[in-house]
This record gives C-alpha cells, sequence and structure tokens, in this order.
C-alpha cells in the first residue's frame, strides 16, 4: 500500500497550523502528500467553535463516504473539536473512518497513522486530555518536511495557509479556562495548558533561520499564557514567572525576526505589560483581534466575559496611546439568548466608538452541552439574522473609511503569494501591510509562470509600497523602491 495522504482543514488558525504539522511528521516518516484523487488516506481536521463548520465535517464525510464506494480500501482520519466530541461515533457512522484524534491526541496521530497503514484490521481512538502541554515531534529540522497545501477552511480569522518560509505560526498553548457561555473550546479542547519558553522560543529560533520572517504566536487564551496550573515545571515557573509580555519580548529579540503576532486575546487578561509591549518592541505589528462578543453589559454579563463596556473602552485608549496606528479588529456574536433591541444597539454603538477594521460576526447558535444552550429566550432566527446584516453593514463603512484614509501612505508589505488579480499586461502579489491589512502590490513586468508558489523569490519577499486606492476590504498598492 502506498503511504499518501490528503488533509482537509476547517476551522481557526490553530487547525490550520495543527495540519501544518501533521503534514510535515507524515512527510519525515516516508508518506507522501497528494491530490485528493491519489490519497489512500484523507485526514479531516474539524471545527465545532461554530454549527456550520460541524456541517461542514459531516458533508465531507459524506462525500468521501460515496468516493469510498468507488475507491474500496480508502482511509480516513478525524481529528479537531468535532472529533473530541462524537469520538468513537465516528467509527460507527463511517466504517472508513479508522483513527480519530482530539488536540491532545494529534501528539500520537503519526504513529497511529502508521499503524493504520500496517494493519488493516486496526482502529484507533486518541481522545484523552493530558495533564501538560503535550510536545511534539520537532519536525521543523528533519530532511522532507514540506510546505504542506490546504483546502479549505471555515472562513475563520486570518486563516491563511501557514508553512511557507516567510511566515511561522506557532502554537503556545492549548485549551481554555474561561467557559464563556456560548463556547464548546473548553471541552473540545480542554483545560489551559502553556507550552514551555523554551520550546516555544526554540521553535522560534529555528523558524527564523529557516527564512521565517514573520511570527505569529498562537493559543485561545495568549494572554493567560503561563498563569495555567500545568504550566508547573513548564509556563510561568520553569522560567522563573515568565508570563506572555516577557514571552513576547524574548521572541521579539530573536535576530532576524521582522514581524511579530499574536492571536486569541482575551480582554479580561491583556497585562498592562503586553499594551505597553506595543510601543516598545519595533518588530510587534500594530494589529490586535481583541474579541469584544456583545457591546451590552447585561448581555456580557450572561456570556460570562468577566469585563464590560468600560473596561473594553480603557483598554482601546490604552493600547491606542501605545501604539496609534494600532488596527484593530473584533468578534461579535449577534442574537446571544435574552439580546433585545437595545443591547443590540449598544454593540453598534460599540462599533462606532471603537471603530474596527474589520470584525468576524456570527449569529448566536447553540452548541452542544454549553451553559448558553440552557438560556432563555432565544432570539429568533429572523431577528438575529437581521441584526447580523445591521451589524455587517455598519462594519462594512467603518472598513472602507479606515482603509480609504490610508491612500497615499507609504509602508511595507510581507508578500504572500501571486494575487487572485491579475489585469492585462500587469502582476499582482498579494501581502499584508504591518496592520494586517491585505495589499495587492502590481509588480513591474509580465505576468511570471508559477511565480505564484511558495518557492518564488518574490514570496516571502518584504518590499516598500504606496497605497493607490482603497477597496472595499483590501489595498491595493504599487511598489516605491528609491521614493523613500
Ligand atoms: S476565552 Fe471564551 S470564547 Fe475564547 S476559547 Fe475560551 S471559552 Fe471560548
Amino acid at each position: 500500500m502506498d503511504k499518501t495522504f490528503h488533509i482537509v482543514t476547517f476551522g481557526c488558525q490553530m487547525n490550520v497550523g495543527d495540519s501544518d504539522w501533521l503534514a510535515r511528521a507524515l512527510v519525515s516518516r516516508g508518506w507522501r502528500q497528494t491530490p485528493e484523487q491519489d490519497a489512500w488516506l484523507f485526514v479531516v481536521n474539524t471545527c465545532s467553535v461554530r454549527d456550520k463548520p460541524e456541517q461542514k465535517v459531516y458533508s465531507e464525510l459524506g462525500r468521501l463516504a460515496a468516493y469510498q464506494r468507488k475507491k474500496p480500501g480508502l482511509t480516513a482520519a478525524v481529528g479537531g473539536c468535532v472529533a473530541q466530541q462524537i469520538g468513537r461515533g465516528f467509527f460507527e457512522r463511517f466504517p472508513f473512518v479508522r483513527l480519530v484524534f482530539g488536540s491532545d491526541g494529534i501528539a500520537a496521530a503519526p504513529d497511529a497513522l502508521d499503524r493504520l497503514a500496517e494493519d488493516a484490521s486496526a482502529r484507533i481512538a486518541l481522545l484523552e486530555f493530558l495533564g501538560a502541554y503535550p510536545e511534539r515531534q520537532d519536525v521543523l529540522t528533519l530532511p522532507g518536511a514540506v510546505t504542506p497545501a490546504f483546502d479549505a477552511d471555515a472562513g475563520a480569522p486570518d486563516a491563511d495557509v501557514p508553512g511557507k518560509p516567510a511566515q511561522a505560526f506557532v502554537n503556545i498553548m492549548q485549551g481554555c479556562d474561561n467557559f464563556c457561555a456560548y463556547c464548546i473550546v473548553p471541552y473540545t479542547r480542554g483545560r489551559q495548558k502553556s507550552r514551555a519558553p523554551e520550546a516555544v522560543l526554540d521553535e522560534c529560533r529555528t523558524r527564523v533561520e529557516q527564512g521565517a520572517r514573520e511570527i505569529t504566536l498562537l493559543g485561545q487564551n495568549v494572554n493567560s499564557y503561563g498563569l495555567d496550573p500545568t504550566a508547573t515545571g513548564t509556563g510561568a515557573d520553569a522560567a522563573g514567572g515568565l508570563g506572555f509580555a516577557e514571552l513576547l519580548r524574548q521572541v521579539a529579540a530573536i535576530p532576524g525576526l521582522l514581524r511579530l503576532r499574536f492571536t486569541t486575546s482575551h480582554p479580561k487578561d491583556i497585562d498592562p505589560a503586553v499594551i505597553r509591549a506595543f510601543g516598545e518592541l519595533e518588530n510587534l505589528c500594530p494589529a490586535l483581534h481583541l474579541p469584544l462578543q456583545a457591546g451590552s453589559d447585561a448581555v456580557l454579563k450572561r456570556m460570562g466575559r468577566k469585563y464590560d463596556r468600560a473596561r473594553y473602552l480603557a483598554i482601546v485608549a490604552d493600547l491606542r496611546a501605545a501604539r496609534p496606528d494600532l488596527a484593530l479588529t473584533t468578534d461579535l456574536i449577534v442574537g446571544f439568548p435574552g439580546e433585545g433591541e437595545d443591547d443590540f444597539l449598544q454593540t453598534l454603538d460599540m462599533m462606532e466608538l471603537v471603530r474596527f477594521e474589520s470584525s468576524f460576526s456570527f449569529r448566536y447558535s447553540d452548541r452542544p452541552g454549553v451553559a448558553a444552550q440552557r438560556m432563555q429566550p432565544k432570539v429568533p432566527d429572523a431577528v438575529g439574522q437581521e441584526r447580523l446584516l445591521r451589524l455587517q453593514s455598519l462594519q462594512n463603512g467603518i472598513t472602507k473609511q479606515t482603509l480609504k484614509a490610508l491612500e497615499g501612505r507609504e509602508t511595507d508589505v510581507l508578500l504572500e503569494a501571486m494575487s487572485r488579480r491579475q489585469d492585462e499586461g500587469e502582476t499582482f502579489w498579494r501581502g499584508r501591510d504591518p496592520g494586517g491589512r491585505v495589499v495587492n502590490v502590481r509588480m513591474p513586468g509580465e505576468r511570471m509562470p508559477g511565480a505564484d508558489i511558495a518557492g518564488s523569490p518574490l514570496c516571502g519577499q518584504m518590499v516598500p509600497v504606496r497605497i493607490l486606492e482603497a477597496k472595499n476590504h483590501s489595498l491595493l498598492a504599487e511598489l516605491c523602491w528609491g521614493k523613500r
């Protein structure tokens, strides 16, 4: 049997990073990543934060079931949040699923997949939560580690393809202890477990040595890094009280690292030292995703968010004092149980007050087992949908205005790939400015065949640009070498 695999990824940046690691680990063991028609093994890495991504998992497995009838022997593994929830249930519903692994189980998934390849009768479930951060095999320095390509995401914040040499995504923790009333993460990813600072720093140094110019530190709530009880011997204790602010400083000091970002932050845990870091660390990008979720104090309280409007606005004021050009983005939920029109208007009011550059907004949906599932009254679908449209329309207007204000400015863009936009005789490359905004850069010369692959010399280049025009959700720019 040819050890070939194909990975489909749903969900957040952490899932994308997990798939990246798994692909590298498999390749380092002699597996080959292929297009789906050539693959023996399908790995479906799942997300259940919202209802829609979960439905996508079932529809993907349904599609594979039909495919399997034409290609007997096809094997699937299901990982991530839905796997943690449904577990062995997948074995019954989809007989070709032979491995399920949760967030902590992924570290052992490559061994398990090797076993499946050798033993046609094996079925394995890796669903236990471990007591400490499950450190994974270091695949960065292994020969044969590749840049995998991914097929899908569920529209989560900034779920770009990682693994390109210029951009690296590094996990610093796993799980969450907050139990926000609507959120399934503490049940599917487990309690918070901080990764040892030495392991984080080693991975960051290796990534930079391998060509990374930008690193994004990942975690469900990075601001509480090192504060969990499982940080004993790792996290806080091992580094003499090293918390997130100090970790940021140590990563920022790695020679050759041009840009540093992190996600996601919980407002209740953001430390003044982290806020100060935005004004002090030159390579810490002026961009922060700070989930607000709702603008009404009553709703925030029912959500269990542990901050109110005043506290959130005070944090924003401090952040902007430290870094006036900070680009703030957020997550918002509309139609949370009990949300009245007045509550919703307060969410719109917060959008106006903070002027988020963009936001990810969703209609509340019940997730199994969370506290909000039992809360009443539920907001009717039609009302929730209408509120979502109003909120998104307001956001679109603010986004346009904030992008418009950047026209004529000069900045730097880290090029990621060739843009979808290509005009006759002109080549455009897509990248991001320090604020994380998508910028399409007009390049001189003819379109270069194959230039959209990660190996192109343009991929990963930092280029100076002038912003020509604001589009609805992105910027158009030209190179300005020698003009600055
Ligand atoms: S902080 Fe709240 S919303 Fe974020 S992962 Fe934890 S429980 Fe979920």
